[in-house]
C-alpha cells in the first residue's frame, strides 16, 4: 500500500499532523519509536501555558488562536478538558533587555500582540499587583500583564486525544517502532524501521529533539540545539488554598525566565515551577535524566524563595524535559532541503505546545494540498543564517 502520507514523531506536533491528516484521508500511517505519550521527549509534566498574545513574535498569534478552536473541537469530541483557563500573569520590566525564548522584550512585545489583535488583556502597576497576588515578591520595577483567557494545556492528554481521533478517522499507528532511514524516489518516500518499510507521497518529520539526525547531511546541520530542562513539583500544602488557580494563575516571571501553574492536584501534589536553562546543549540520547539534590536545592534558593512567598523547600516530584531551540526562538516548519517529498518540523524552541495543533494542520494542509492559508514566513529554513 502507498500511504498519502507518514507522520514519524507522534509526541505534541506529530500526533496533532496525523489527526488532521486522517480527517482528509485514512490512507495515513503514524509512527513512533516509543509508546505516546511517554517521558522521553518534550510532550510530558502534566501541563503547559497556553496564552494568545504571543511575545515571541505577532505572527505567532493565528496558530495559538487556531490552536484555542481544535483544542474546543477535540474536547468536545473526547469529552474530556483539555485546557483549563486560570487567566496568565506575566510579570517582568518593560522593554527588558532579558531575552524570553530568544526574544528580547517579551513582555512589551505580548501587550503590542495583545492589542494588534484585540486580545483581552489588562496592565497591573506595581501596587495592584502586590495587593492581587500576595503570592509573588515582586520587584519596584515589575508591570503585571494579565490575560484572562490564558491558562494550561494537559500535554499527555492532548496526544492521547489527537491519536484516538486519528484512529478513529481511519489513520494506522505503529509505536515502539523506530525509522531508521528514509529514501526519496520519483513519486514519494520509502521509510525503513526496524521493524519494515512503508511508502507514502509525503513524510511529515516531527521528530522533537530527534530531528537534527535528519539535517545532518544539510546547511542546517548545527542550525538545532537541544537543552536539558527540570519541571519541579515544591511543596504548598501549608498555604494550598493561595495556589490553587481561583487565586493563582499561570505565570512567567520574563526576566527571571520563571514559569509556572497553580495547584491542579491534591495539597500533597504541590505547584509545579521551573526555571529555563540553556548553559550546556545535550542529546536526547545523553541526557542526564537524574534530578540532582543539590540542583533542586539550588532552583529552591535562587528562584523560588526570593521570588515567592508560602512555597516549601520540599520537592515532591521532577521531571527532566528537553528544548529544541533555533537561534531566534522562532519554529521551522518547511520542506527538507534536500528532499521535495520530506516535511520538517522543529517546532519547540520552548514554547510550542500551544500552536501545536495548529501546526499539525498547517503541515497536513502541506503533506496533502501543497498550500496552507497560514504565513509561514517566519519559518522557513532559509530564515536562518547557517
Ligand atoms: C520543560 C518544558 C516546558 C515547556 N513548557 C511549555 C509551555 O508551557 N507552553 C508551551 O506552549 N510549550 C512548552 N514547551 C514546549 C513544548 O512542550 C514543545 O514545543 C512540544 O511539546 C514539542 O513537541 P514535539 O512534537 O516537537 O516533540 P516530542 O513531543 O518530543 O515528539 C517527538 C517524537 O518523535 C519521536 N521520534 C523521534 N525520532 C524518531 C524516529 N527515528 N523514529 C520514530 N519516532 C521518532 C519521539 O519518540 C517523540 O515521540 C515546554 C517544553 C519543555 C521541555
Amino acid at each position: 500500500m502507498i500511504f498519502d502520507a507518514i507522520v514519524v514523531g507522534l509526541g505534541a506536533v506529530g500526533s496533532a499532523t496525523l489527526y488532521q491528516l486522517a480527517k482528509q484521508t485514512p490512507h495515513v500511517l503514524g509512527l513512533d519509536q516509543f509508546s505516546p505519550p511517554h517521558t522521553m521527549g518534550s510532550t510530558h509534566g502534566d501541563t503547559r501555558i497556553t496564552r494568545q498574545a504571543i511575545g515571541e513574535g505577532a505572527y505567532f498569534v493565528p496558530l495559538a488562536l487556531r490552536s484555542y478552536e481544535i483544542w474546543q473541537e477535540l474536547e468536545e469530541l473526547t469529552e474530556q478538558q483539555l485546557l483549563t483557563k486560570t487567566g496568565g500573569l506575566f510579570i517582568g520590566k518593560e522593554q527588558s533587555a532579558v531575552q524570553t525564548h530568544n526574544k528580547p522584550g517579551w513582555l512589551t512585545n505580548t501587550i503590542e500582540a495583545a492589542e494588534q489583535f484585540g486580545i483581552t488583556h489588562q496592565i497591573l502597576d506595581k501596587t495592584s499587583l502586590r495587593d492581587q497576588y500576595p503570592q509573588f515578591r515582586f520587584r519596584d520595577d515589575d508591570i503585571g500583564y494579565y490575560e484572562p483567557d490564558a491558562g494550561f494545556l494537559k500535554p499527555e492528554l492532548c496526544v492521547s486525544a489527537h491519536l484516538d481521533q486519528a484512529r478513529i478517522n481511519g489513520a494506522s499507528i505503529r509505536t515502539n517502532e523506530r525509522m531508521l532511514s528514509f529514501t526519496e524516489t520519483a513519486t514519494g518516500v520509502t521509510v525503513r524501521t526496524n521493524l519494515g518499510e512503508y511508502t507514502a507521497k509525503k513524510l511529515v518529520l516531527t521528530t522533537g529533539s530527534w530531528v537534527t539526525a535528519s539535517l545532518y547531511d544539510t546547511p542546517y546541520r548545527n542550525l538545532l540545539t537541544v537543552y536539558r530542562q527540570v519541571q519541579y513539583w515544591f511543596d504548598v500544602h501549608e498555604n494550598h488554598a493561595a495556589f490553587t488557580s481561583d487565586h493563582f494563575p499561570v505565570f512567567i516571571l520574563s526576566d527571571l525566565d520563571v514559569y509556572g501553574f497553580p495547584a491542579i492536584g491534591s495539597p500533597s501534589e504541590g505547584i509545579k515551577i521551573a526555571m529555563e536553562t540553556y548553559a550546556k546543549s545535550t542529546t536526547p540520547d545523553a541526557v542526564n535524566r537524574v534530578v540532582s539534590e543539590a540542583e533542586t536545592r539550588s532552583m529552591y534558593d535562587q528562584y523560588i524563595a526570593p521570588n515567592f512567598s508560602g512555597i516549601g523547600p520540599k520537592c515532591i516530584k521532577s521531571a527532566v524535559c528537553l528544548y529544541t531551540m533555533t537561534p531566534n526562538g522562532d519554529f521551522v516548519i518547511d520542506n527538507h532541503p534536500n528532499y521535495q517529498h520530506v516535511l520538517v518540523a522543529s517546532a519547540c524552541s520552548g514554547h510550542g505546545f500551544k500552536h501545536s495543533a495548529a501546526v499539525g494542520q498547517v503541515l497536513a494542509e502541506l503533506a496533502l494540498q501543497n498550500r496552507t492559508d497560514f504565513d509561514l514566513t517566519s519559518f522557513r529554513l532559509d530564515r536562518f543564517a547557517v
